[in-house]
């Protein structure tokens, strides 16, 4: 008795190693990865140097990867995706995405391996994303004993200008590499603390419309304005008034947002110019009210113009940017529901959450063409529980946003995704 109770002992750590301990053997590389991607971001369409840092180590890992896959409307454009497949018999095909670009932003958050690109910064997190891909792909490869089926990685470019999984699908994914049977992606959260992982039934993530508005006038003299027709004054009005759709015209018991995140005009104080443009971001979760939204935006420039006493050749001109605007993120629930359960038996209880919708965007959706495969989109905690608590969390898109413990963020994050693969895909 006491001998087999000594083998087991030593047996232990060489063949039934936890999932934990396998991950904690890899997150010192991981670590370095991690570093390095974040130095390194590089913006929306343009991702070359990160995606061949992702490809090469899924070939690494024994996977077969096809880079530069997908194709944008301009055809001079690259589109930089990455397809890592392996294949491990007869099974079901789990598509896993990460996403790889990064955000205009100037770094502030002081880390000794912040951005080294001036005016870039993965600020959304897409780094963690990249590594805990790569950490998933290692496990998987190391436990191909313990899954089964055809597992398609994906690394994802310009998700924050909402194109890349549109260019990734329009170059014929499916076809070429396999339709999968379901669909999955961890995004970063920095509502939740590190540690933990968040889900969330049905719908998720808003629907995103991007609107430019161009507010036209007759420039001349700022010393002369009554000789003019004045697009300043007129843009104005147009923000504030553009504030009474979501106060008066939305049911108040459904969810909204338009924000005039940019605008530009003019050169000179004391020039009147031409022309002012407005550049607008519009999130809703109900398709009657996001139509309703999108009329609105139309009618109240117009009318503004027209009280201001511009000529009809003068209207405001109204440009829906289809390439930037995506529909909902729906969770299929019985799906999150299996992943949830089998990241919870990984993780524990209290470590896997419910966690509410957002009125942030993602293209992630698009995968599931149309709900016909089953997509779930899960958050990876990613902030200090001390700053949550107090309301001092930088949120995503801050300069000042890194995963706070990024070692537990990226341990976290992998042994969640890799107990979802081994559910989804289990023997
Ligand atoms: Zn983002
Ligand atoms: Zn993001």
């Amino acid at each position: 008795m006491k001998r087999i109770a000594l083998l087991l002992l030593i047996a232990t750590p060489l063949f039934a190693q936890t999932l934990d301990e396998r991950v904690s053997r890899e997150l010192d590389s991981l670590l370095v990865m991690y570093k390095a991607l974040h130095a390194a971001p590089e913006l929306s369409t343009q991702e070359a140097k990160t995606s061949a840092f992702l490809a090469q180590h899924l070939r690494e890992l024994g996977y077969d990867v096809t880079e530069r896959v997908g194709k944008y409307n301009d055809p001079n454009a690259t589109c930089y995706g990455v397809v890592a497949v392996m294949k491990n018999g007869a099974g079901p095909t789990l598509l896993v995405r990460t996403d790889m670009d990064a955000l205009p932003v100037t770094e502030q958050t002081g880390l000794v391996y912040a951005s080294m690109n001036s005016g870039v910064m993965h600020a959304c997190g897409h780094d963690v994303h990249m590594t805990t891909l790569i950490g998933t792909a290692k496990i998987l490869a190391d436990l191909k004993s313990q899954w089964r089926g055809t597992l398609m990685l994906v690394g994802q470019p310009a998700e924050e200008v909402v194109k890349g999984a549109e260019g990734m699908l329009s170059d014929n994914i499916y076809e070429r590499f396999g339709k999968p049977d379901f669909a999955i992606a961890l995004h970063d959260w920095a509502a939740l603390e590190t540690g933990k992982i968040g889900y969330h039934t049905g719908e998720f993530l808003a629907a995103t419309d991007s609107i430019n508005l161009t507010i036209r006038g007759v420039g001349g003299h700022g010393a002369a304005p009554h000789t003019t027709k004045d697009p300043v004054v007129l843009a104005a009005e147009t923000i504030v008034a553009l504030q009474t759709i979501v106060s008066r015209e939305r049911p108040p018991l459904l969810p909204a947002v338009v924000t005039v995140g940019k605008i530009e005009g003019g050169t000179k104080r004391n020039i009147i110019p031409d022309e002012v443009k407005l550049y607008l971001t519009v999130r809703t979760f109900d398709p009657a009210l996001r139509q309703h939204i999108v009329e609105s935006i139309q009618r109240i420039p117009k009318g503004l113009a027209i009280a201001a006493g511009m000529p009809d050749d003068l209207m405001p001109l109204y440009e829906h940017v289809d390439g930037e605007s995506v529909a909902v993120t729906y969770n299929d629930p019985a799906l999150t529901t299996r992943v949830a359960n089998a990241m919870t038996g990984e993780l524990g209880k209290a470590n896997v959450v419910e966690v509410d919708p957002a009125m942030v965007s993602e293209d992630f959706g698009l995968f599931g063409v149309n709900r016909q495969i089953p997509t779930t989109l899960l958050a990876i905690g990613a902030a200090d529980p001390a700053k949550l608590a107090a309301g001092t969390q930088p949120g995503l898109h801050s300069s000042k946003f890194s995963p706070f413990d990024p070692a537990l963020t990226l341990k976290t994050g992998v042994r969640g995704a890799v107990s979802a693969v081994l559910e989804l895909l289990k023997r």
